[in-house]
């Protein structure tokens, strides 16, 4: 038939085949009915013309006979009444030829039509479903392609993030196209589940909407012809026999048998199986770790804008389709407009369907906080493969770093730009916030000082802290320069994070009851032992309370600028309730989320050291903006700008002790597997009585191995040892020709390495087996422990401990 019934449902094309086989039956029968009664005319003409020449021919004999014959008068009446038969019949021929064949031959050709009309009325109906379910297999391809760079970036990552650990240009590369892969994964994702509804939707329509119309317009040109072919028949049949007149009688019940043409499909039998292709292949998830699910929206940061757009986009499409429902009405019983008007109501049914479908999905998170579609928790497990084991606490746990988390909008900063332009004033922010975060309960303390409230510590920071089912704690979030309060809980097995939400008058409130201060809130979450969502499940047993090194930021007083780091400038501080001196490294609040944790990753690393020669770190401070790393104030400031500066009052034994001090931090730091990958006199600071301590660990990393790939654009190339600078591999080995440098730089009095060669220069050169000279005055086993450090072969290096042994030996014999 030039048309693909296999795509729309079993049952679907079994109606439209009844109806199309009975318009075909009836065309037959009103030909055949045709032909018959052409057939019946020509005889009876025939007839006619026999029976008047027979009575012509034979009347006469009559003749032959008397006048007063009375069997020749009966022959003459009857030859007489056999003309008149003649006649009749030919009559009644006439009759039905003008009329009955007449009419039939109309009937066939409006039957033709309205037949000719049906099939292009189903044809249309096909080929949209067509369309749909070829849209539908088109984006089940886009999503196996987007599937396999998803799948193709994400192992790069992991590839690189193992070689590389958590910094360099390279990674940040990867993890860009990982995090786009994953985008448009997501994007396509939701697309396709869309589609589906939409083609599902379409099927339905098909079934209950266009079938039974194109039925019923079917039904209606049946019905106009019934009277034409009652007329027929009977114009066929003048005098009946009584059978006959009966079953001419019931032609008025003929449009009853097109009923079932007009019908719901699905209402007169049950539901069929799907068409398959309307049906999510879940082969496509599978590995996708749980982030999407079939036939359901992701809603994540990196899907919510884009489902927003369209849900805007449909109630617009809702909208107009609306509008023009009702203008078409306005034009019925136009058959055009009808037409027309049940095609509308079908797209409205698909529009709607992916309506609800994005409501509903956007709903379910409630209070939930948006989850992130491409946390890059994956890196977590690469993480616990290469690490050493964990501390047994995860709060206290290893100083991983966490960059590797992809920044959530949620969580991203309030979107500074150059100019440091932020879209609501600082003003506005900071009223909102104190609404929020300073509420206060009624003669009880602001929630800042709740101990189980832990300021702006970023995401990744918190669910270190949450290890055990119903631990707790609140924090807070900025988005789009907006504050929320975000209580974080540990729930099968995994983080949910529900954002407070505020009512019009100001009160605090998850689904349930609402209250005047988020204290009380969490007050009642953990007392009533309620669901904070019921979706969630989620129920607060433990709050977790700050860790010591979370001070309050008002803890801490800025007294003066004593230095600038890389990412704000480090002040002199005290603490307020001790007096104590500080060192304060403040973070600026235009730096973006992911360098924040960078930022913060120092802190981590240095709170679990506790050494003389280790700088120590006091606390972090994450209560507000700016983040802050709180440390011991060592007050001489670098060790290179000290050494530059007292060139000629430095003896041999300072010198000494210098390096004595750096090497027992560095055999500390070895025996931690802690790799500083940054050592230098920049980052060394000088205190009372010339103690040196190592600061600066933002380069740092703990194991006993690190690889990084490329990146290297930061690295300090006169400091690093060739296999790091060659291969990326860095151990404590590297430190150790770092510490050469180091020591070269105390005896130089602060002097440039390598000087007047360029970074490749040294490098080359060091390649080809030059070492530096040895600067005036040192002595000859310091200028042999520096070459022994610089050993092409990282093996053939002292370690820190043995290094420690002899410059300690050298110290306690130098005067
Ligand atoms: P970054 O690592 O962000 O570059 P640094 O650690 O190099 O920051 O600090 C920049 C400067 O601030 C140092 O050179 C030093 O003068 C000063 N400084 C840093 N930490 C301390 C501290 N604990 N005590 C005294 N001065 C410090």
């Amino acid at each position: 038939m030039g048309f693909s019934s296999a795509a729309v449902g079993g049952r679907v094309s079994a109606q439209h085949e009844a109806l199309a086989a009975r318009q075909e039956a009836e065309l037959r029968l009103v030909d055949a009915m045709r032909r018959c009664l052409a057939a019946k005319v020509r005889a009876d003409r025939d007839y006619a013309t026999a029976l008047q020449a027979a009575a012509a021919a034979h009347a006469a004999k009559a003749d032959d006979l008397p006048a007063d014959s009375l069997v020749a008068k009966a022959w003459r009446a009857m030859m007489e009444e056999m003309e008149a038969a003649a006649k009749t019949l030919r009559q009644n021929a006439e009759v039905v030829e003008s009329q009955s064949l007449e009419a039939l031959n109309n009937i066939y050709a409006e039957k033709r039509r309205a037949r000719k009309q049906y099939m292009e009325d189903y044809n249309k109906i096909v080929s949209q479903f067509s369309q749909l379910m070829e849209e539908v297999s088109r984006k089940k391809t886009e999503y196996h392609k987007y599937l396999e760079l998803y799948k193709l970036m994400r192992s790069r990552f992991e590839e690189h993030y193992v070689k590389a650990g958590r910094g360099g240009r390279k990674l940040d590369e990867v993890r860009d196209k990982f995090q786009k892969a994953c985008r448009r994964l997501h994007a396509t994702h939701n697309e396709y589940v869309l589609l589906l509804a939409a083609a599902a939707e379409a099927e339905r329509a098909l079934r209950h909407l266009l079938l039974p119309a194109a039925g019923r317009r079917a039904r209606a040109a049946h019905l106009a012809l019934l009277p034409a072919w009652r007329h027929a028949l009977r114009a066929a049949a003048p005098a009946p026999a009584p059978a006959l007149q009966a079953a001419l009688d019931a032609l008025d019940d003929a449009g009853r048998e097109y009923d079932e043409f007009a019908a719901d499909p699905a209402r007169s039998s049950p539901q069929g199986p799907a068409t398959p292709t309307l049906s999510f292949d879940d082969s496509l998830v599978e590995d996708t770790s749980g982030k999407l699910l079939p036939n359901q929206l992701a809603v994540d940061n990196l899907t919510i804008e884009s489902l927003r757009a369209r849900l805007q986009e449909l109630e617009a499409g809702v909208r107009d389709n609306q509008e023009l429902q009702h203008h078409l009405t306005a034009q019925l019983p136009s058959e055009p407009a009808a037409r027309e008007l049940v095609e509308a109501q079908c797209v409205e049914r698909r529009l709607q369907r992916q309506l609800e479908m994005i409501r509903g999905a956007l709903s379910e998170l409630g209070c939930e906080e948006l989850p992130s579609g491409c946390d890059l928790s994956l890196s977590l497990s690469v993480e616990a493969a290469f690490r050493q084991p964990p501390a047994a606490n995860g709060a206290a746990a290893t100083a991983a770093d966490v960059d590797g988390a992809a920044p959530t909008p949620h969580e991203a900063p309030s979107t500074p730009t150059q100019g440091g332009e932020r879209r609501t004033s600082e003003s506005t922010f900071a009223l909102v916030r104190q609404q929020l975060v300073q509420s206060t309960q009624p003669g009880g303390r602001p929630l800042q000082e709740e101990e189980w409230f832990h300021g702006v510590l970023p995401r990744d920071e918190v669910v270190r802290l949450l290890t055990h089912e119903g631990d707790f704690l609140v924090r807070e979030t900025v988005r789009h320069d907006e504050s929320q309060v975000v209580l974080s809980v540990c729930w099968g097995g995994h983080h949910k994070h529900f954002i407070v939400q505020t009512t019009a008058d100001g009160s605090f409130r998850f689904e349930g009851p609402a209250f005047p201060t988020v204290q009380e809130l969490i007050q009642y979450q953990q007392q009533s032992q309620l669901p904070v969502t019921a979706r969630s499940g989620a129920v607060l047993t433990r709050a977790v309370y700050r860790e010591r090194w979370e001070l309050n930021n008002d803890d801490v007083v800025l007294v003066e600028q004593i230095g600038r780091g890389n990412f704000g400038d480090v002040h002199r501080g005290k603490l307020r309730k001790t007096g104590m001196e500080v060192a304060v490294k403040t973070c600026r609040m235009t730096v973006p989320e992911e360098h924040r944790r960078k930022f913060l990753q120092e802190g981590r690393i240095l709170k679990q050291y506790n050494h003389p020669n280790i700088v120590r770190l006091i606390g972090i401070c994450v209560q507000k903006q700016p983040i802050m790393i709180v440390m011991e104030l060592v007050p001489g400031g670098s060790l290179l700008k000290f050494l530059r500066s007292h060139e000629d009052g430095l003896t041999q034994r300072q010198l000494l002790g210098m390096c004595r001090d750096t090497a027992a931090g560095m055999s500390y730091l070895e025996s931690h597997n802690c790799i500083h990958r940054d050592l230098a006199a920049r980052n060394c600071l000088i205190g009372q009585n010339n103690i040196v301590k190592i600061s600066d660990f933002g380069m740092s990393r703990e194991e006993e191995e690190y690889i990084v790939s490329d990146g290297m654009k930061q690295i300090p190339i006169k400091w690093t040892a060739p296999e790091a600078l060659n291969f990326g591999k860095y151990t404590s080995l590297c430190d150790v020709w770092s510490y050469g440098i180091l020591i070269w730089e105390i005896f130089s009095r602060g002097g440039v390495p390598y000087n007047g060669m360029s970074n490749s220069q040294a490098r080359e050169k060091i390649d080809n087996g030059y070492r530096m000279p040895k600067p005036d005055g040192t002595p000859d086993e310091m200028y042999r422990l520096m070459l022994s450090c610089w050993e092409y072969k990282p093996e053939k290096r002292p370690h820190f401990d043995q290094i420690l042994t002899v410059v300690e030996t050298l110290y306690g014999a130098a005067r």
